[in-house]
């Protein structure tokens, strides 16, 4: 069992590997011009680095300050992101360009704290910006960074769970170096981006490999942990079975459904309320769910069996029916030629055929 490593001996091995295998050369890089620094993080958080070089140089060259960008309108800042995606980025970077110009007199701030307050800035890119920018030793936290602690800490659990990303940053703070913090956040990202990928990660040229938990235990695909699936939500209904043998014909009492909501305009069984209906008057049948692609609706049909009880339903104005509806009687024949939901019809079927 491999032992995880002291935080300062993580670091020295990912400054090892920026040293020796960073990307040193991006545009956005080998300068402290924070306004860069933001636009590339800001690009890049969902973006492949390849897609964003094109797009960031011409940002920077119609709008080479931050002054310039503040100064610039909605169409022009959108007609340069165009194609980029997620566009609300474009709109934050414009607004925080405009807030730097008025109320921080056009400097970028440096503190972290205040570095977060703009808009479209986390934690995580004030961070990025305060160490690359500053020279801060501010600890990061973007996705893949998250995915490089969870799998080399075996950290448990879905990152937008709580408590899951309160561990992750407490691992990123405590591995963070005081000193080279800005190789350090930029090797981690790199390691994330380029290694330790989400899928087939390279664990073979990883200089985290010697302690890495989840490859040491063969779990990688474990972390980070899959966001959690809701339970299917369900809805409970009871429908009212009344079959009336006049005239030696079985006819089924239907309802016809209001046009919107599910089975709309179709006929179907009358939905009731068990509550309302008197015990003794009522046959329960097997219930069964029926499967919609967003929920499951389980079904308890309730034979009525009292003749009393089947006259009053039969007027329609029995208290148990719940939405009063068009209602009409229908033989086996006639149940052929009417809009049935599925499940209903394979219930009348087998009654019917039985009655
Ligand atoms: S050893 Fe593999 S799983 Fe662990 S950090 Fe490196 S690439 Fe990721």
């Amino acid at each position: 069992m491999t032992k995880p490593w002291s935080p300062t001996a993580f670091a020295q091995q990912v400054i090892d590997y920026y040293h020796a295998f960073g990307r040193k050369h991006l545009p956005w890089q080998n300068t402290q011009d924070p306004y860069k620094i933001w636009l590339s993080e800001i690009m890049l958080q969902q973006t492949q680095v390849t897609t964003v070089i094109p797009y960031f140089e011409r940002f920077i060259d119609s709008f080479p300050s931050l002054i310039d960008l503040a100064q610039a309108s909605d169409d022009q800042v959108m007609q340069h992101w165009s194609g980029l995606g997620y566009y609300s980025r474009a709109r934050n970077l414009h607004k925080a360009a405009r807030i730097i110009k008025t109320v921080h007199a056009g400097q970028f701030p440096q503190e972290p704290k205040v570095i977060e307050t703009l808009p479209g800035i986390g934690r995580s890119t004030a961070g990025a910006i305060a160490s690359f920018a500053f020279g801060q030793a501010t600890a990061i936290l973007d996705g893949n960074v998250k995915r490089v602690l969870a799998r080399c800490y075996a950290i448990e659990g879905w990152p937008g769970n709580g408590k899951v990303l309160k561990a992750l940053w407490e691992r990123a703070e405590a591995n963070t170096p005081k000193q080279e913090t800005a190789a350090y956040n930029q090797a981690m990202m790199d390691l994330g981006a380029v290694i330790c990928t989400r899928s087939k990660p390279d664990c073979q040229s990883c200089p985290l490999s010697r302690h890495c938990l989840a490859y040491h235990n063969d779990s990688i695909e474990q972390y980070p942990g899959k966001k959690p699936k809701k339970a299917r939500p369900s809805k409970s209904v009871y429908w009212l079975i009344n079959i009336s043998d006049a005239n030696d014909q079985a006819k089924v009492m239907l309802h016809k459904r209001p046009p919107s909501g599910i089975w709309g305009g179709l006929w179907a069984l009358p939905e009731v309320q068990q509550q309302d209906m008197s015990p003794e008057n009522i046959q329960q049948l097997e219930a069964f769910v029926h499967k919609f692609s967003h929920y499951d609706l389980k079904v308890q049909p309730l034979l009525l069996q009292s003749a009393n009880e089947k006259a009053l339903v039969e007027k329609n104005s029995h208290p148990s029916i719940m939405e009063p509806a068009q209602a009409d009687w229908f033989s086996q024949s006639q149940l052929n030629e009417i809009g049935l939901p599925t499940p209903v019809s394979k219930l009348l079927s087998k009654l019917l055929e039985n009655a």
